[in-house]
């Protein structure tokens, strides 16, 4: 009778511990993944190609993709 009530005790230790372990899982899952930031894109006010806000070259008249459009659109 002793022994039955070990086994019981260890079965539920075992049953807490799993139950615990598919929680933790569980949280885990929920934890969106470190979200990127999307890139910010701009288009070239001369040709309309999409470059990065941080590789566009600004204007008066807006961005521009290149120095060089930014040359021939404001003279
Ligand atoms: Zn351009």
């Amino acid at each position: 009778m002793r022994l039955l009530l070990v086994l019981a005790v260890v079965l539920f230790g075992i049953w807490l511990w799993r139950s615990n372990r598919e929680v933790k899982a569980a949280l885990k899952e929920e934890k969106p993944p470190p979200a990127q930031s999307p890139l910010d894109m701009v288009s070239c006010t001369l040709c309309s190609v999409h470059v990065a806000v941080d590789d566009a070259v600004q204007g008066r008249k807006g961005p521009y993709c290149c120095a060089d459009h930014r040359q021939r659109a404001e003279p």
